[in-house]
């Protein structure tokens, strides 16, 4: 029988795909609840109304701040697996991604410079929203959250052409960079990065066996090099395990749980 390519990412696009048509079904109605409060985020813009007056803020409720506790708790395990196999806007910008490299096969990164730069922006966007969140008790952020605009279909709270506008960019910004929102504005990767860095499971790279052809780099949908490291620490880590499915030398990548 033929082997199946990329059996992990396999599953993991089929955990994904679940998890979009989920939120989809949620979105359109069916669901009791409202898509809004199958967001992780959510919990965080509750924290100060529920530590001011024991109250979420508009449409958010216990479920956002149980599924906040519970991802950061999956992130000292896991790191940021939630957005390899959970998040749907990871899911539709890594198919953004996929999708302009089936005929941009080489696209130019920023530099290095410029990539720790552009992903200082993620912790302002954090800052902003939750700042303006607890000013306003509002959910300021939903005019600019690509999440909120996609399955409310620029509902109530979206701010018509800016929002569009906003929006427009984001969809141009997944297919010219891969993971543009995610590795520069998402605020919720921010939330994440303490807890990420410090995570157990990590990929971990055999020298020995390694022939240093970079494969690895080349599939990674964050653009990181487990080729440079023994342990890959880096807090964009998503456990996609893209690398592990890319690497041409049996074993020469492993997972493996350590401190
Ligand atoms: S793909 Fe495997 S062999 Fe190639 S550089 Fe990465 S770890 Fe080394
Ligand atoms: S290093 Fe490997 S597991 Fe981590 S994000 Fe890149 S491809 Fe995925």
């Amino acid at each position: 029988m033929k082997k199946l390519r990329h059996p992990t990412r396999w599953l993991r696009y089929s955990v994904l795909a679940t998890i979009l048509t989920l939120i989809f079904y949620v979105a359109f109605g069916y669901g009791k609840r409202s898509f809004e409060a199958f967001c992780p985020f959510g919990g965080m813009e509750s924290l100060w109304g529920l530590y001011q007056s024991g109250e979420f803020s508009c449409t958010l409720g216990p479920l956002n701040l149980s599924l906040l506790i519970g991802v950061l708790v999956l992130a000292l395990i896991a790191r940021k697996a939630f957005c390899g196999w959970a998040c749907p806007i990871g899911f539709l910008s890594e198919l953004a991604s996929r999708f302009t490299s089936l005929f941009w096969r080489r696209r130019p990164q920023p530099s290095e410079k410029a990539e720790k730069g552009l992903k200082l922006l993620r912790y302002v966007v954090l800052v902003a929203a939750l700042y303006f969140t607890y000013k306003s008790e509002e959910l300021i952020l939903r005019g600019y959250d690509p999440f909120f605009l996609l399955f409310s279909g620029f509902g109530h709270g979206s701010l018509g052409i800016v929002s569009w506008i906003v929006f427009a960019a984001l969809v141009v910004g997944a297919f010219l960079i891969p993971m543009f929102f995610c590795r520069y504005l998402c605020p919720m990767g921010a939330t994440f990065d303490p807890f990420s860095k410090v995570g157990m499971l990590k990929v971990v790279r055999n020298e020995s066996s390694c022939t240093m052809c970079g494969a690895c780099q080349r599939k990674c949908p964050q653009n990181l090099a487990p080729q440079s490291v023994v342990k890959l620490r880096h807090q964009d880590c998503t456990l996609c395990l893209e690398c592990l499915d890319a690497c041409p030398i049996d074993k020469t990548l492993e997972l493996r749980a350590m401190i």
